[in-house]
């Protein structure tokens, strides 16, 4: 799969979010240069999308939204 066009943004609340297509995702964890994100909607609808980042670039990842 081709990795979709990805940009930070900032979510309604301020909080920094990427943004992959038309999904967004958010940061669960992370610590130095790596970090995790969550699909912004795991916590509604238990989506399973996620994926993690290293610096800006994207080293894993599951697009599989359920919604
Ligand atoms: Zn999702």
């Amino acid at each position: 799969m081709i990795l979709k066009k990805m940009r930070f943004a900032r979510s309604q609340r301020g909080n920094i979010i990427v943004v992959v297509g038309e999904q967004r995702f958010k940061r669960t964890s992370g610590y130095g240069m790596k970090s995790w994100w969550h699909c912004i909607k795991r916590s509604t609808k238990g989506c399973s999308a996620s994926m993690s980042l290293h610096g800006g670039s994207v080293v894993k990842y599951n697009f599989q939204h359920n919604h």
